[in-house]
């Protein structure tokens, strides 16, 4: 696509699933025997899931994780009968019949959920979730044990427990996590278990139990904090420089003057803010890149405009699209420049910003 197509001075998000498809095939080879899900919570990491589901269905992924209710409405909508839509966010007292009428496989978070599911549609399809050391969601091992009948009654499809530290994946927690899932769920009735996400997924072996459920690593983001998975980039995030301009010594750029030309450069100001998910956290930080030039941000992000340091950027005009993620702006190195992670910045990107499939 010509960057005089569409909508010129706006930011424009390319989104690949072919790229998408790679990525869960590299987490399907990696699983071996276990089966691998898919992720598709928050719009699919901010990708879009109308763009995500066909073509992970298309790939050969049959289980799909998503984290609320219309989250689970759209996935059901876009995979196949016989595919599996999980809903971590577990069950609102009153929903049960809705999500199991709408073929919507809950996680029981609590014991009041699966006292409540059992009672209200027996029989239909659940998962149970045993928190193992998030204190988030999830019954307590302690709970599981006591209602292992319950559990039993419930017949669930999958006993998922999540990492709290798989990023760090030499991080003591881990195994302290899987001793304890592994502990109760031998007291518990035999059914598919899965703890791994997309750092465990990578993590070996002891990790992948029956399922794992990768997410970040489907749409390009690194799971692991310092060790680099080789992951296609699904997103770019591209935009438009609108103007150039020369400063010298002394002049200050942007709001609250943080940052002061040290000698005569050359400015882009580029259509792409914090309101397009080009986070604030990234002044003086994050960077965008031009036909293989670095340019950083200097000063301030604000709404809809960032400014770099065009200088060394030789022939950049007015309307030149500057990338900011994507093969040359690598997601984890702009996340890191922006001092967050590829999650925060994939899901925040823009909905004002044109999108295009690759
Ligand atoms: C979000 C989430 C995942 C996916 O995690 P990634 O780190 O994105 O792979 C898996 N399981 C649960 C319970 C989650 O909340």
């Amino acid at each position: 696509m010509a960057d005089s197509d569409a909508a010129p001075g706006l930011a424009r998000i390319t989104v690949s699933p072919r790229a998408l498809q790679e990525n869960w095939l590299f987490f399907r080879a990696q699983a071996e025997g276990a089966v691998c899900a898919a992720v598709v919570k928050a719009d699919a990491y901010g990708i879009g899931l109308g763009i995500a589901a066909p073509a992970l269905v298309e790939a050969g992924c049959t289980d799909f994780f998503v984290a609320h209710r219309h989250e689970a409405l759209a996935a059901r909508a876009l995979v196949p009968a016989e595919a599996r839509v999980f809903l971590l966010n577990g069950v609102m007292p009153g929903e049960e019949l809705a999500l199991a009428q709408a073929g919507i496989v809950p996680v029981l978070n609590s014991v009041g959920q699966m006292e409540r599911w059992q009672a209200a549609v027996p029989g239909a399809p659940c998962a149970v979730h045993v928190d193992t050391g998030m204190s988030r969601l999830g019954l307590t091992p302690e709970e599981a044990l006591e209602r292992a009948e319950l559990i039993e009654a419930l017949a669930p499809q999958l006993i998922l427990s999540h990492l709290a530290c798989a990023s760090a994946p030499d991080h003591p927690k881990n195994a302290m996590q899987r001793a304890v899932f592994m502990e109760t769920c031998a007291r518990l009735p035999v059914v598919p278990l899965s703890l791994a996400a997309s750092a465990g997924a990578l993590m070996g072996p002891d990790y992948r139990f029956d399922m794992v459920r990768p997410g970040i690593g489907l749409y390009g983001g690194g799971p692991f904090d310092a060790v680099a998975v080789p992951l296609r980039p699904v997103v770019r995030l591209e935009a438009p420089v609108i103007q150039l301009r020369d400063v010298g010594p002394g002049d200050t750029i942007g709001y609250g003057s943080t940052r002061e030309a040290d000698r005569r450069r050359r400015l882009a100001v580029v259509a792409l803010g914090y309101a397009d998910g080009f986070l604030r956290a990234g002044s003086n930080r994050g960077f965008g890149v031009v036909r293989g030039t670095v340019m950083p941000v200097m000063g301030r992000v604000s709404m809809d405009l960032v400014i770099l340091d065009a200088t060394s950027a030789r022939g950049l005009a007015e309307g030149d699209m500057v990338e900011f993620l994507g093969p040359a702006a690598p997601l984890d190195a702009q996340a890191q420049a922006c001092d967050t992670i590829p999650y925060e910045l994939l899901t925040g990107l823009s909905r004002r910003a044109a999108r295009v499939v690759a």
